[in-house]
């Protein structure tokens, strides 16, 4: 089965002026996409080769594992993008984020703590499991496929992510981040 690079659910401009077309450009055209075109390779003729991108996810390691779970996380990531003109997370979502983080604000301030703390490259995750949700980072290409919990959002805190719109500064792009966090796909996503 080849791997194929999801559509944007929007135009490459779209995000602006919070993440940029060119970084689009770059961290959608060419990042996410060598992700799906070394994932095919690295399958050819494979025990992986008919496998969904969960199921390599679950089953993999090393090269396979990096290039699959990269592809997962970029999907999600694109597809909880969207500017919110500062709309909040609603019903639910806002419901468990008061009880498990106190407040949005402070949930805020975990997710951009937990963010300016992974070292090198990763993820920052919000992630559900039961009535509860939790914030935690994962190194290179790990994801809660293979830790715990059903992730609601993350994001990339890869360099690649923001060395176009904020250069060397990770705390900015998070900030940018707030505004493009579509959080209806974000509450859609609570099972
Ligand atoms: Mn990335």
């Amino acid at each position: 089965m080849k791997h194929e690079l999801m559509e944007l659910p929007y135009d490459k401009n779209s995000l602006e002026p919070f993440m940029s077309q060119e970084t689009l450009e770059f961290h959608y055209g060419k990042h996410h996409n060598a992700y799906v075109t070394t994932l095919n390779t690295l399958i050819e003729s494979t025990e992986f080769e008919d496998k969904t991108l969960e199921e390599i996810i679950t089953s993999s390691e090393g090269k396979i594992f990096n290039n699959a779970a990269q592809i997962w996380n970029h999907n999600l990531f694109w597809n909880t993008l969207r500017v919110n003109d500062g709309s909040k997370p609603e019903w639910k979502l806002a419901e468990m984020i008061g009880s498990s983080f106190g407040s949005f604000e402070d949930m805020k301030e975990k997710f951009k703590a937990e963010s300016l703390g992974r070292f090198g490259s990763g993820w920052v995750w919000l992630v559900q499991k039961d009535d509860r949700l939790e914030i935690y980072s994962t190194p290179n290409a790990e994801n809660p496929l293979t830790e715990w919990g059903t992730a609601l959002l993350g994001c990339d805190v890869w360099e690649h992510s923001y060395y176009i719109d904020t250069r060397n500064d990770r705390g900015q792009y998070i900030e940018n981040f707030w505004n493009i966090v579509d959080w209806d796909v974000v509450a859609g996503r609570i099972i």
